[in-house]
């Protein structure tokens, strides 16, 4: 029981409180993106933390497009991001909402605090009030409007709002305190007007909520008991309280709905941020936002990521108040961890040399029946042909190898995966001295893999049948950024890694993995784990994704977070 205690993360320690002392009888939380871009791995942190906590709680998620700002906002995301809050397993069951939906109630809370006196229609300009607004260490002046009447308040906003007011000519002001020391305290601007078409409502409006003052109403509208919220929203809870109290949701500092904010998730290596993903996009360097060396949501996905891995990922970052970057490799560690068991080990030769078995009869086909995945036996067991000609990995072979080289070479017996042992005679090559041939011999007696007598070999090798291979495209990939090298070039721009993607059309896979569909991943024996790419797999011919390889530098952390 003590360690379970601690072990809860601050957010559930909070909420368990307010359930105690009955500050709440239900938990109702929810994910608020903008649809203004693609969700990405910060997101999904987001979205797993907050459906979690409800259902650990037996609450309940919403998930509420905040879609106040009609400039960047698109139907096309809000389709997507739909689409990555599902497929991540958050179930906002029939609790889908659009902030849009509320805009009346918002004009109306407007008008509430004017009648209350606690707010007016300033006329100075967006520079004017950055003016009086003063900095961290003087206070910000008396807006000249302030002391307007509540009746000419009430005028001017319905001005404001029948289009009688041009763009940044009036705002609407929370009349707080000009000299509080928390500068989102000093009469922040509340409504806008701004003459564009949203893509919910259309021209139905010309002003706009803002954010700070929107999303506590938003908020407290659905039953929000607790708003999670990242880090840089941690000054503007005072104005959330405030607008929540003033309008009569919230009771006292206890109640609900209350802002609570954590850390963001950073990775290192990647590109996180909406808009430098957007700008990575809109220059073409990536093939759109699921481009796999992304962190959207819809890249991971692409890539062969799991929800399993992504919720094991999250849980292993866990929840902080302090900024810190994750170790790429923690994501990956992840997604191997995942695939491990439960996926087949398949043959796949990136970097094909034909072999050729000299004492093997002609013609042949042996099926050999191999494990799909020998540590779980439940994946069953599958043919694969074998014959006189093979291909395998260029560098499975050397002529003159150094020290320590396990693999072919000439006078050195290996094991072929599952098949045979065989014994490297010689090699032709062309004019260049590339390897075009290699020659062996097989020994019938090692069927199987293992040999009678009891003799070891010290490698063992992967293969495809030459006559059975199937010729497929590989994508390989490494981050678009490195850390090590610096992010950014000294004009500002990303410093891009020109080895992020190498495109191999060579390679040769065994027959089964032509079948591979869309978003099927397999375990490549000793190349990694690869996923058939939805875009660009067509029927019977597969373009595979390497999700990740084998090796990885990432140690579970004995503490983690
Ligand atoms: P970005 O900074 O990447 O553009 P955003 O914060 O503008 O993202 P929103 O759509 O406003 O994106 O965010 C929706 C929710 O996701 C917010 O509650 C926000 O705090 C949370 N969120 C955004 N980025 C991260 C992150 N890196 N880690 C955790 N939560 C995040
Ligand atoms: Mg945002």
């Amino acid at each position: 029981m003590e360690n379970e205690a601690v072990s809860k993360n601050f957010i559930e320690q909070i909420i368990e409180k307010d359930l105690e002392e009955g500050h709440c009888e239900k938990v109702v939380t929810r994910f608020p993106p903008e649809p203004n871009g693609y969700l990405h791995i910060g997101h999904a942190k987001s979205i797993l933390l907050n459906s979690g906590l409800a259902k650990k709680y037996g609450g309940q998620f919403n998930l509420r497009f905040d879609d106040t700002n009609p400039t960047k906002e698109k139907n096309e995301f809000v389709e997507s991001i739909k689409e990555d809050v599902k497929w991540l397993g958050a179930d906002w069951e029939d609790h889908i909402f659009y902030a849009s939906d509320y805009f009346d109630q918002m004009y109306e809370a407007a008008i509430k605090l004017i009648k209350k006196g606690k707010a007016y229609v300033s006329d100075l300009s967006a520079e004017e009030i950055r003016e009086y607004r003063g900095t961290l260490t003087e206070p910000g002046k008396e807006d000249p409007y302030s002391t307007r009447s509540v009746e000419e308040n009430l005028t001017l906003f319905q001005e404001m709002k029948d289009g009688k007011c041009e763009d940044g000519s009036r705002v609407l002001r929370a009349r707080i305190d000009m000299a509080s020391s928390n500068i989102n305290m000093r009469d922040p601007v509340i409504y806008r007007v701004a003459h564009m078409t949203h893509h919910r409502t259309g021209d139905k409006w010309c002003i706009y909520p803002m954010y700070d003052f929107a999303h506590p109403i938003e908020d407290a509208i659905e039953g929000i008991t607790h708003s999670i919220c990242t880090l840089e929203f941690e000054d503007h809870r005072p104005l959330y309280d405030w607008v929540v109290t003033e309008l009569g949701y919230k009771k006292g500092p206890e109640e609900t709905p209350k802002q609570i904010e954590f850390a963001k998730l950073y990775l290192t290596n990647v590109v996180t941020g909406k808009r430098y993903i957007k700008r990575l996009v809109e220059e073409h360097i990536v093939d759109g936002w699921d481009d796999p060396r992304l962190v959207s949501i819809a890249a991971l996905r692409r890539r062969g990521y799991t929800p399993e891995s992504i919720q094991k990922f999250v849980d292993l970052c866990g929840v902080s108040k302090a900024n810190s970057s994750v170790d790429y490799a923690m994501l990956e560690y992840c997604i191997r961890e995942d695939l491990k068991m439960k996926r087949p080990r398949m043959m796949a030769v990136l970097d094909p040399v034909r072999v050729v078995i000299d004492n093997y009869p002609k013609g042949q086909t042996e099926e050999l029946e191999v494990d799909n995945n020998l540590e779980n036996p439940e994946l069953g067991r599958r043919k694969v042909p074998f014959t006189r000609e093979l291909f395998i990995e260029r560098e499975d072979f050397m002529e003159e190898p150094p020290k320590k080289y396990f693999r072919m070479f000439p006078g050195n017996e290996v094991r072929l995966m599952n098949a045979y042992f065989v014994k490297c005679v010689g090699c032709e090559k062309d004019e260049n001295g590339k390897v075009t041939l290699i020659h062996c011999t097989y020994d019938p007696a090692s069927r199987g893999g293992n040999s009678p007598d009891g003799r070891k070999v010290k490698g063992t090798i992967h293969w495809v049948s030459a006559e059975h291979a199937k010729r497929v495209t590989v994508r390989l990939y490494e981050n678009l950024i490195d850390e090590e090298l610096g992010v950014y070039n000294e004009d500002g721009s990303l410093n891009l890694n020109p080895n992020s993607l190498t495109v191999l059309t060579d390679s040769v896979v065994e027959p089964a993995l032509a079948e591979a569909k869309p978003y099927e991943s397999f375990q490549f024996v000793r190349q990694g784990f690869f996923c058939a790419d939805y875009k660009d797999s067509k029927p019977g011919e597969p373009v595979f994704n390497r999700i990740v390889s084998l090796k990885s530098s990432f140690k579970l952390p004995v503490n983690p977070a």
